[in-house]
């Protein structure tokens, strides 16, 4: 049978490694979001919208039409190196390349996984900060996850990139880059199966995006703007999540873009999420979870709720049970729940759940009515979890290239 609330929990304490930059071999990561560095990258044509593009052309004395066909080659063609721009004039390749078209994002590795179906890239940025994505190709859909921070400042104790601490938010370009780079990826046929078309992104890679929230809109914009102001995807498609900045998902609602919300929740209680999930001694979980509910009702998409399985952590059944109260208590059908394994950080405490508490868990949400599919771990045998590549990467402790870098 189940166990009962009062059961004492197991100790909740943060991995044996100290954050990047500590002095201190004991140093912990603590809740920040101010960055390490306050440097901008330079600025770049998707950082701009289409006005904005004209303008500066024009300021530098060309004529403000080439704004159209510099962004349908970058959106449109996924071309970023204006001398192999057929419909731009040589004499302007090197004045659009420093002025709109800087290189933001350089690929340092590449690894592949699950038969060549999962590639994940390390990119070093302009400062040399470097961040993760991961494109993984499904029967029906090819994804990219992409990063919205370099390291993140919410110190989730059982995540990699969260040891790292903040170091600093990503510009709209730089996350945008990253796609482009996956688009022309999935046109070349990088993936196992031949080329397709990049059709989802989600923000689940290193970083919160919503501490990052401007850029992030930004960002949304670029993605699902048409041609050639962006890159014309649908909204249902994209997916951005967090950890629980409860005022900016009110924020993001009144947005208008229906992108789905992914709430990073891991636990039902504050009693847990306090210790799991630092940002929770600021938003709770009923204030979270109400936030959340008022995002299904203004976008019309439904919530879904992310919940790692850490063994022995967070997988009883009752907590299962009270997570089914939780939703149900805010109404029917406005939420998906995706239990993960955890994929574990090298040398944490932190494990995934067994499979049979994987399942309990699992039957016991279902037999509440909550509809609940298990996410996969695409890539777990690559360093898979956000940050743990950039820091096995920092660490030379993995460092192996299987393909040349490509822009
Ligand atoms: S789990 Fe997400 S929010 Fe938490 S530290 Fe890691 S990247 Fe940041």
């Amino acid at each position: 049978m189940d166990s009962s609330p009062q059961r004492p929990r197991r100790e909740v304490r943060p991995t044996d490694q100290p954050p990047e930059g500590a002095t201190h071999k004991n140093a912990r990561p603590v809740l920040s979001f101010t960055a390490k560095r306050r440097g901008k990258a330079p600025s770049h044509l998707a950082d701009l919208d289409g006005a904005g593009r004209k303008r500066i052309l024009k300021d530098m004395g060309f004529p403000p039409f080439r704004a159209d066909q510099l962004s349908r080659q970058y959106f449109a063609h996924f071309e970023a190196d204006p001398a192999r721009m057929s419909d731009i004039p040589a004499g302007m390749h090197e004045a659009v390349a420093h002025a709109l078209l800087p290189r933001l994002v350089t690929k340092v590795v590449s690894l592949e996984a699950d038969g060549g179906r999962t590639i994940k890239d390390l990119w070093r940025l302009y400062d040399g900060a470097q961040v993760e994505s991961v494109l993984m190709r499904y029967p029906q859909r090819t994804t990219l996850c992409v990063s919205s921070q370099a390291g993140c400042g919410m110190a989730c104790p059982f995540c990699a990139t969260g040891q790292m601490g903040l170091t600093r938010n990503l510009s709209t370009a730089e996350i945008i880059d990253q796609v482009r780079a996956a688009h022309a990826s999935c046109r070349d046929g990088a993936l196992a199966g031949g080329p397709t078309s990049l059709s989802n992104v989600v923000f689940m890679g290193m970083g919160e995006p919503l501490a990052n929230y401007k850029t992030v809109v930004g960002a949304l914009h670029r993605l699902v703007d048409p041609a050639p102001e962006g890159f014309g995807m649908s909204a249902r498609n994209i997916t951005v999540s967090t950890v629980g900045l409860v005022p900016a998902i009110r924020k993001l609602a009144g947005e208008r873009m229906p992108v789905t919300l992914a709430v990073s929740l891991h636990a039902p209680d504050d009693d847990l999420r306090d210790d799991l999930i630092p940002i929770n001694s600021r938003w709770k979980v009923g204030e979270l979870l109400d936030a959340a509910r008022g995002y299904f009702l203004a976008t019309g998409r439904r919530v879904s709720i992310e919940y790692a399985l850490i063994k022995d952590m967070n997988d009883q059944e009752w907590r299962a049970q009270l997570l089914a109260d939780e939703l149900n208590r805010r109404g029917h059908g406005w939420v998906h729940v995706n239990p993960i394994p955890l994929n574990p950080t090298p040398g944490s405490i932190w494990t995934a759940s067994t499979r049979r508490a994987q399942d309990a868990f699992v039957r016991r949400l279902r037999e509440g009515g909550i509809a609940t599919s298990i996410r996969d771990t695409r890539g777990s045998d690559i360093d898979g979890a956000c940050g743990q590549l950039a820091t096995a990467h920092a660490e030379g402790t993995r460092c192996v290239s299987l393909r040349k870098e490509k822009r």
